[in-house]
């Protein structure tokens, strides 16, 4: 399918790439394709960005049938644009659409809207040490419809958003709340999607952590509110002994591309990496008999997050008496050398745009 293109006439003012912030700035373009049942999707555009018009019937609003990607296009010193692992993104977003009933999108179709994309607010793309160009790929249900089905409308888009270093002043660490009363997903349920609900639904439990002082939340499985399922929207490391735990996979947890890289960095440099149930408690002994090495959070936003500090119902620990961990800076090191290309890609997870 042919991409159509249409330049916009006036062209916005370029933030200041000390200013950027995160989600605050939106690039010039936007791509968009629509779904018809019977025709499926169809007329692809990059077109000047502006605001959607939709009925307010729009099933989006009522059902909620919304899912979403993060990415980033990472400037490298010799002037490239790269992606990291862009297809992982694309078929994740599918996974999603799959679980949503959201028709499928063709995924060569997607990357190379992108890359157009890229191409077309390229000089969007900040180069200051850190920075980034945050890529938000999205899809919302459009059928003007009162009725609990799936709509057979929707809308595909692609939006940019230049991003700030995450850490102006190096990693620091982060502290956390362990979450006992609210869940974030269930099994069975939308968990391992990038669906919209699944962030309304944590809101509650993240402003209560915020307003107790705590950055983020660690969400307990939905059933028993025992097993460590999450942290805020990224995923849980720790480092207990010589063993790299992660929860594994059971169908509440959205599975991170950044933890997917870092179980291969990690099991690359003969660390031995685990996906398996961990329990709250199993974390509070582990740091009791002095066992609890580091813990970190993994995510596309961030890379890595250190974490110094747990409260779980009043009880705090510290881990790494509040420092960064040596793995965690070693990890977030080597992730980042790749995306801005500083590193050879051993692993092939790098696209030139
Ligand atoms: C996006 C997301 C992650 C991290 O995924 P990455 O692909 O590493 O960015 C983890 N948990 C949740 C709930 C998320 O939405």
């Amino acid at each position: 399918m042919e991409i159509k293109l249409e330049r916009t006439n006036n062209p916005k003012q370029r933030p200041e790439q000390s200013e950027l912030g995160f989600g605050k700035y939106y690039t010039d373009h936007m791509f968009v394709m629509d779904y018809t049942e019977g025709t499926g999707w169809h007329d692809p555009r990059i077109v000047p960005y502006a605001p959607l018009v939709l009925d307010p019937a729009a099933m989006v609003f009522h059902y909620g049938q919304a899912v979403f990607e993060g990415m980033k296009a990472y400037k490298c010193d010799d002037g490239r644009t790269l992606l990291f692992r862009p297809t992982d993104n694309i078929k994740r977003l599918n996974r999603s659409d799959e679980r949503l009933c959201i028709p499928a999108l063709d995924e060569d179709l997607v990357l190379d809207a992108l890359k157009q994309l890229l191409h077309v607010d390229a000089d969007w793309i900040p180069d200051t040490p850190g920075t980034s160009l945050y890529i938000r790929p999205f899809v919302i249900a459009n059928e003007p419809h009162l009725g609990v089905r799936p709509s057979n409308n929707y809308i595909f888009m692609i939006i940019l958003s230049p991003v700030g270093a995450y850490y102006a002043e190096g990693l620091s660490p982060i502290k956390i709340r362990i979450e006992d009363e609210y869940v974030r997903a269930v099994r069975g349920g939308i968990g391992y999607t990038k669906a919209a609900a699944n962030y309304a639904a944590s809101l509650k439990g993240q402003e209560k952590a915020k307003s107790l002082g705590y950055s983020q939340v660690l969400w307990l499985d939905g059933v028993e509110q025992k097993y460590i399922e999450e942290i805020g929207t990224t995923n849980a490391f720790f480092l207990i002994g010589d063993e790299l735990i992660t929860p594994e996979l059971n169908g509440s947890i959205l599975g991170g591309i950044t933890r997917d890289s870092v179980i291969q960095l990690a099991a690359s440099w003969g660390i031995k990496v685990t996906q398996r149930k961990i329990t709250v408690q199993e974390l509070y002994d582990a740091h009791e008999k002095g066992l609890l090495k580091e813990a970190f959070a993994s995510g596309t936003a961030a890379v890595i997050s250190p974490i110094g500090e747990f409260n779980w119902g009043g009880n705090v620990i510290s881990v790494n008496d509040g420092a960064i961990g040596e793995l965690a800076q070693k990890l977030y090191d080597s992730l980042t050398d790749i995306q801005y290309g500083r590193a050879a890609d051993p692993f092939g997870w790098t696209v030139k745009v």
